[in-house]
């Protein structure tokens, strides 16, 4: 439109400028020697040669504004827009197209720690190494942020394009160097293709990449994956269940159960865990290792999970003296809101903060941590403990035990059943039981089931045990029964009688 503005114009203003020339010119007295008709023709010629060279110019400013239109400015790369017509033009009934949709991975950490010049410069250079790899096969393409495309048509176009993100996946386990800094950074692949019977739009091959691209990130990243149709089906059974999960917490189908947790020497319940569980109306029970990741997923995780500190607080309260934890999911803690929202419902019930400890996992530290260590300074501020659970199951270094200052460390289960089995596991034990005790964590076995792993928990240096060996998680009101029956066996022992004040 604008492009044709720039063509017309100015030769609307031409012709009205050569017509009134033309008319003064063949009025005029001074020049009645010159023939009208000849006059004409020379302002005919002349307008026709400015019209042609106005033409060519306008012509060549449309195809530079179509051309920018298709090109990413900062990297200088064919964008969203391009990819569409490329393979609306280029491929034929019956071609071959594959599309690899390529996402780095945690690339808004270089943006938030060294600012967006830098960020900017990172994605060039990832732009670069890119497009030496496609050259001359495929075509490389910037979709928008950290998001590339490259497209291939022709036989076997899905085997040599999965062969170049791989080869890119390889670079980039190479830091990449910008000035003094040097970046390593990521990335996860999806691909799909179109098959010589099977058509399929670029629009939905973008889609079926997008969908395989969050199946590597779930997967670990640093990936290449297929889009396969089992994705779509997945998806919409998630989508069903997460509708399912949406009407169980409105309708009070969830339930907190505790599970106890003993002092290695005294035996006696400490504290208490509370974990979710799901009785549907079908009464099927489900377990949140199903559900948990589902409601992460959807956000639903986030009024879940405030459901679940309400409840374990109130019933917590009347407790007296155990400490409760509670498990909060990673989009919890990048929720900038949780902090003031846990606030609030220690306020609301009245739990004294210094009783209630929080467990997190790796996962949630590892995918945004400046936002969890902002979040953790604010949850350490009313005074509420933190712990990592289900270590020995990640990768967490002495460094990031350091950063986070955790009070509490979980060994887990797995650690704790092999620790009984084979040396390795069991040294690997001990140093971790070590290292927490130098940098002044408590340490906690979990999933404790025999006699072996507990005395190999307490020797190792545990303070406190979980498992089913003491307690399987059971509801409040078992819980009051349990510390009430540990009370009166107390006083009987105060009182001289002969019952041990062992929980077990
Ligand atoms: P977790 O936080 O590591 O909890 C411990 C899990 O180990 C619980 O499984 C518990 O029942 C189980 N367990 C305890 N002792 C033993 C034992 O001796 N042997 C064996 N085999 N298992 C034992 P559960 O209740 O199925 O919970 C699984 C996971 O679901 C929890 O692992 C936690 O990550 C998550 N979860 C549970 N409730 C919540 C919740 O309210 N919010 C969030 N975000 N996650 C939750
Ligand atoms: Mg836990
Ligand atoms: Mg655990």
């Amino acid at each position: 439109m604008q492009g044709a503005t720039i063509v017309v114009a100015p030769l609307v203003i031409l012709s009205v400028l050569f017509g009134a020339i033309s008319i003064a010119v063949y009025l005029s007295d001074e020049v009645a020697l010159i023939s009208p008709a000849s006059l004409l023709i020379a302002c005919i010629t002349v307008y026709a040669a400015t019209i042609f060279g106005l033409g060519r110019v306008g012509i060549s400013n449309i195809n530079r504004l179509e051309k920018l239109g298709q090109t990413d400015s900062l990297c200088q790369l064919p964008n969203r827009r391009a990819l569409h017509i490329d393979i609306a033009n280029d491929a034929k009934v019956g071609d071959e197209v594959a599309l690899a949709l390529i996402d780095l991975d945690s690339f808004k950490l270089v943006n938030d720690h060294h600012g967006h010049a830098l960020g900017d410069q990172l994605i060039r250079e990832c732009s670069i190494i890119l497009q030496d790899l496609c050259e001359p096969e495929a075509r490389c393409y910037r979709l928008g942020g950290d998001e590339f495309a490259i497209t291939m048509i022709g036989p076997v176009a899905g085997t040599i394009l999965e062969g170049i993100c791989r080869t890119f996946l390889e670079r980039l386990a190479r830091p990449i160097s910008i000035g003094d800094h040097r970046f390593t950074i990521g990335a996860s692949v999806g691909l799909s293709r179109s098959t010589v019977d099977h058509s399929i739009s670029s629009s939905e091959l973008l889609r079926r990449s997008d969908v395989a691209m969050y199946a590597s990130k779930r997967g670990g990243r640093m990936r290449c994956t297929w889009f396969s149709d089992d994705f779509d089906r997945n998806r919409e059974a998630l989508r069903d269940l997460d509708n399912e999960l949406r009407y169980a917490l409105a309708n009070g189908e969830f339930v907190v159960h505790y599970q106890p947790l003993v002092d290695a020497d005294t035996r006696k319940i400490t504290a208490v865990e509370a974990l979710l569980r799901w009785n549907r109306p079908d009464g099927q029970a489900i377990g949140p290792n199903v559900f948990i990741p589902v409601a992460e997923q959807s956000g639903l995780i986030n009024a879940i999970g405030l459901w679940v500190l309400r409840k374990a607080c109130t019933d917590a309260l009347q407790w007296d003296g155990i400490t409760l934890s509670v498990n909060i999911s990673a989009a919890q803690l990048r929720n900038p809101e949780f902090p003031v929202q846990m606030g609030h419902i220690l306020e609301e019930t009245g739990f004294p903060a210094e009783r209630l400890d929080l467990e997190i996992t790796e996962t949630c530290l590892v995918l945004d941590p400046v936002v969890a260590e902002r979040s953790l300074d604010v949850i350490r501020g009313f005074g509420v403990n933190v712990s990592l659970d289900d270590f020995g199951t990640g990768y967490a270094s002495i460094g990031f035990l350091r950063q986070f200052r955790f009070e509490k460390l979980k060994l887990d289960r797995s650690l704790v059943v092999q620790a009984g089995e084979d040396d390795g596991s069991r040294a690997m034990m001990l140093s971790s039981i070590s290292m927490a005790r130098a940098l002044g964590m408590g340490v906690t076995a979990e999933g404790v089931e025999t006699q072996a792993q507990a005395d190999l928990a307490r020797t190792a240096g545990c303070d406190q045990i979980q498992g089913w060996l003491y307690y399987k998680a059971m509801p409040s009101s078992e819980i009051g029964d349990l510390l009430n029956k540990a009370d009166e066996k107390i006083v009987l022992v105060n009182r001289g009688g002969t019952i041990e004040g062992s929980a077990a």
